[in-house]
């Protein structure tokens, strides 16, 4: 045994930090191609006095994120420093960056504090939600990746060593929720000394991206930065992760999947479904410029929830089948629900940060989307909700006690991310999933702060941005 391993999960986060760079290799060395690196361990390559620009976020108010020049700290343990070549500009983090919204306080913070990064208002944090670049230089304790790897660094860790990754549901590892300011470690400095964080050991809005190789996959492609940054954002990861992996439900070929809310996450759930061959695909959103794009990349009907005037029964009417006639392969529930319903209903509308310059849905709360997607599925059918949405939700107690329809809760619609997330690289180069219609606008590191206006404000469908 050695000291490390008697030491908790929090204190190994804690420990990268504190540890010295005790054995320093020059940065830039030679990577091992794959496959030859010993089983256990590397040379680490520390990059000293390295100077990289970064957004920081601090204070409140809607200046509080600035770009910086931050001097990065040699990484230690198990630290990944990887030169971020693209990133998606996650919708839930908009308000954050932009000021709109303040970090509420450390106290009484659960999951959805985590979330929101409470208690981080005087940090200087670097937000983001990961993102696709090139390991630079690694810990000496990193096995996962070697110098020179393209990797996805995830929204979600996978330990493979904590019991939720043991069996099968990475997508809630234990590390994912040692997100509060006391977990997180330095990884770089200010001008005058100020620590820099980054938002759950990930960042994204900076030239490195500094986190833990239980939050990197290596991914072999040649593929563009930009389309690899929208497969393989947080948000593609929980639609496709949702609709194909098959963790919290099964898509099964000629089946029925709603989506409820088409951002880029229930865009990636249509592909999802259509990958998975579903046959029947309802996309619905009050932006029809997301219907649209829905269309193009798979959705056989477009629903818009405030022209409708009845969006439920009008999805358990779409999917009805060719007979509700008995003993002849009926699909409805016996007549106490009109229509069949949706195998599979991916909830992927989430909470309103701030009023949309487009369409608006009909409940700022998203609270509304998540009843309707429970109400649209099929006896014996699925839900996964997979948004941020904040109050209490109120169901048909006898629909929720007999009614036959699972809800999966899952984070990032329970994608594995080892074993997911080179499935939706493989997605990609086969042209399955299709990146150009769900990129609306591509941005340079230094125009993230205007690019993030236009997120907030639901006026694209997702900016990627590069460094
Ligand atoms: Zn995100
Ligand atoms: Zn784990």
């Amino acid at each position: 045994m050695t000291k490390h391993s008697r030491l908790s999960r929090r204190g190994l986060l804690k420990k990268g930090a504190v540890v010295g760079a005790a054995a320093v290799a020059v940065a830039g060395a030679k990577a091992p191609a794959h496959g030859e690196a010993p089983a256990d361990a590397q040379a680490p390559a520390v990059v000293t006095n390295r100077l990289f620009k970064a957004w920081i976020s601090r204070g409140t108010g809607r200046n509080r994120t600035t770009l910086q020049d931050v001097r990065l700290r040699p990484p230690t343990g198990r630290q990944v420093v990887v030169r971020t070549e693209a990133t998606n500009l996650c919708y839930s983090n908009s308000a954050l960056v932009l000021g709109l919204q303040d970090p509420p306080p450390a106290t009484g913070a659960g999951p959805a504090g985590n979330a929101l990064a409470a208690g981080t208002t005087n940090m200087a944090l670097i937000q983001g939600h990961g993102g696709v670049g090139i390991v630079e230089a690694v810990g000496p304790e990193v096995r996962r990746v070697q110098i020179g790897d393209r990797v996805c660094v995830s929204g979600t860790p996978q330990c493979g060593s904590c019991y939720h990754c043991l069996r099968g549901r990475a997508d809630v590892c234990q590390l994912l929720g040692r997100n509060l300011p006391t977990d997180f470690v330095p990884i770089a400095e200010m001008r005058d000394g100020t620590p820099v964080y980054a938002n759950s050991h990930i960042g994204g809005l900076a030239e490195l991206m500094v986190t833990f190789e239980e939050w990197v996959v290596p991914i072999v492609s040649k593929a563009p930065a930009v389309d690899l940054g929208m497969v393989l954002g947080c948000v593609s990861v929980a639609g496709l992760g949702a609709t194909t992996s098959g963790t919290l439900a099964q898509v099964l070929p000629g089946s029925s999947v709603a989506v409820v809310g088409c951002g880029p996450l229930g865009l990636s759930a249509v592909q999802g479904a259509r990958i998975a061959g579903a046959s029947t695909i309802i996309a619905i959103d009050p932006v029809k410029a997301r219907r649209d794009v829905a269309s193009k990349v798979g959705a056989t009907h477009v629903l818009d929830p405030n022209a409708e005037s009845n969006v439920i029964e009008k999805v358990r009417s779409l999917t009805a089948g060719p007979t509700s006639r008995a003993w002849s392969g009926g699909r409805d529930a016996g007549g106490r629900r009109i229509g069949a319903g949706a195998d599979l209903v991916v909830e992927a509308a989430g909470v309103e940060l701030a009023t949309p310059r487009v369409e608006r849905g009909p409940d700022p709360t998203g609270i509304l989307p998540v009843q309707q997607a429970y109400e649209m599925a099929s006896s014996g059918g699925d839900v996964i909700t997979t948004g941020l949405i904040r109050g209490t939700i109120t169901l048909p107690a006898f629909l929720f006690a007999i009614g036959g329809v699972s809800h999966h809760g899952g984070q990032a619609g329970g994608a594995n991310p080892m074993r997911d997330i080179p499935r939706f690289v493989e997605m990609l180069h086969s042209g399955r999933y299709d990146t150009k219609a769900m990129v609306t606008r591509t941005v340079p590191l230094a125009d993230m702060l205007g690019a993030y206006e236009e997120v907030i404000y639901r006026q694209v469908v997702t900016t990627i941005m590069t460094a």
